[in-house]
């Protein structure tokens, strides 16, 4: 008797010891689930700003790499390590687009969210068309307003699984941007469509344009196929050379994060004009004419359209 006695007691106080940890544990994470802002990390400009439309008044979001940098080759500075060690939850493009990743994993404590954006959107991918990675799964996928909704729908769950005490905020913003994105797709379909069939030819530095081209209809093709690998070499140059000359498109694209000379130099060879930027890897300054990523899409759209023979409103 005394034995069950002295066992009901203790096992009343593990009890309690176990409630009393319970409380303090549960109250400690509520904290940190509730402070507000978030403070959120995105490793470039284009996926910053689509999680900045969904977190809203609820994060503070800093971009890894600063507008107009590539986003392939980027090495940490010390305020993107302060940025990282402050960090509750980091969101990145993903499919090896930023080659630097190792050094955020390193950088991060194990039980910060990492978000692979692209990896987790429910969107078909497309394989990288040439170079040294040539059939690998190509990572610029926002270039697709319907790949950026998959991406904002990812970005509203994870926000909302780090912080649920605004999970209803996160889905109501998430809602309104992916409202938003699908009337740019069809405003970008209808802006395109007075292209001529024989002009939808788009040639850039890096072939970073499938999922664009794929959405509005354009044959694609670069100098290297993404810019992790060695730009313009000889034997780059030649192979679209000898596609310029065979296909004769109206123009030549360059793009704002790279050099254009090796662009330049194909159009010289071949007598076709260049137009440019384009926008893909990086947003433009806030007075430059990708400020954001619809101003980004509609941008290319344009200069597409009034370069290739489109019908300007
Ligand atoms: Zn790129």
């Amino acid at each position: 008797m005394h034995k069950v006695q002295s066992y009901t007691k203790s096992l009343i106080f593990s009890g309690f010891f176990a409630l009393n940890i319970g409380f303090i544990t549960s109250v400690s994470t509520a904290w940190a689930d509730n402070h507000t802002p978030l403070e959120i990390v995105a490793t470039f400009s284009v996926p910053a700003d689509l999680v900045e439309r969904v977190a809203g008044e609820h994060g503070n979001v800093t971009s890894l790499t600063p507008r107009g940098a590539e986003a392939h080759d980027w090495e940490l500075t010390p305020s993107n390590f302060m940025a990282l060690e402050d960090a509750d939850i980091v969101f990145y493009n993903g499919f090896n687009l930023e080659q630097w990743m190792s050094q955020v994993r390193a950088t991060l404590s194990e039980d910060v969210p990492l978000v692979e954006l692209a990896a987790q959107a429910d969107y078909p991918t497309l394989p990288i068309i040439t170079g040294d990675y040539e059939g690998e799964t190509d990572p610029h996928m926002w270039m697709d307003p319907r790949a950026a909704v998959a991406y904002v729908n990812v970005i509203a769950e994870s926000l909302a699984e780090k912080q649920p005490a605004h999970a209803d905020a996160f889905h109501q913003r998430a809602e309104d941007t992916v409202n938003a994105l699908y009337a740019l797709h069809q405003e970008l379909t209808e802006l395109l469509g007075t292209i001529p069939d024989n002009q939808r030819l788009l040639i850039t530095s890096e072939a970073a344009f499938s999922y664009f081209a794929d959405a509005y209809g354009f044959t694609h093709n670069g100098i290297w196929g993404t810019n992790s690998e060695t730009e313009g070499t000889p034997s780059q140059v030649m192979r679209v050379i000898d596609l310029v000359n065979t296909r004769q498109p109206k123009a030549l694209f360059w793009e704002s994060t790279i050099s254009d000379r090796h662009v330049t130099a194909i159009a010289r060879d071949t007598q076709v004009e260049i137009a440019g930027p384009l926008y893909v890897d990086s947003l433009s300054s806030d007075e430059g004419p990708a400020a954001d990523y619809f101003a980004l899409m509609r941008h290319n759209a344009r200069l597409l359209r009034d370069t290739l023979g489109g019908i300007q409103e």
